[in-house]
């Protein structure tokens, strides 16, 4: 009931951004207070799998949320960018937005064969960004625990996009 209730103060709802017809959930006012930032941390450890080994967060808001469960969960955390930005070989995978694409990219060597792995984003919509960035994570022959996120937004078909994958959210909307 109180994380309930965070989420009405805390998430703040913006019509039309960033394109005409899309309510845009915004977590900088969840980010910005200490006690609710570090309530909604804590309960979101009590959502996921034991035996949690690596946290991936995708660019940009599953850094600043995903970071923070690793460090709670005693995990490690992989970064997956937009292309460009990672030194070395990173592996990458193109995915098609509602209009256009995207490419992001892994580090190279980022986790060992049979690792326990779990995904972070921010939000859970159409499901195209979690379905890339679990792609590139089962590159790496891991043992993918399960995707979650701090909103999944029903009735976009995000969860069809990642059969068999355990999902969990702090807010389901
Ligand atoms: P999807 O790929 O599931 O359609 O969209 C999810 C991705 O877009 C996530 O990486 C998320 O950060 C971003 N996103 C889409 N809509 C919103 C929104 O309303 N609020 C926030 N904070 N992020 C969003």
């Amino acid at each position: 009931a109180e994380i309930d209730a965070l989420r009405t103060s805390h998430i703040t709802e913006y019509p039309d951004f960033p394109t005409p017809g899309v309510l845009f959930r915004d977590i900088t006012p969840l980010l910005r207070d200490a006690a609710a930032l570090r309530a909604v941390i804590r309960w979101w450890t009590t959502l996921l799998p034991e035996g949690i080994e690596y946290v991936v967060g995708t660019e940009a808001r599953g850094f600043v949320l995903g970071a923070p469960l690793a460090y709670e969960l005693g995990a490690g955390f992989i970064p997956v960018r937009k292309a460009g930005k990672l030194p070395g070989r990173p592996a990458g995978l193109k995915y098609d937005l509602e209009y256009g694409s995207a490419e992001i990219q892994i580090p190279e060597n980022s986790l060992p064969a049979g690792a326990r792995t779990l995904v972070v984003d921010d939000l859970l919509a159409t499901g195209g960004t979690a379905a890339a960035t679990i792609e590139l994570t089962r590159r790496f022959d891991v043992e993918l625990l399960g995707a979650s996120f701090l909103i999944e937004l029903e009735g976009l078909g995000g969860r069809d996009q990642l059969p068999g994958v355990p999902l969990s959210a702090v807010w389901t909307l």
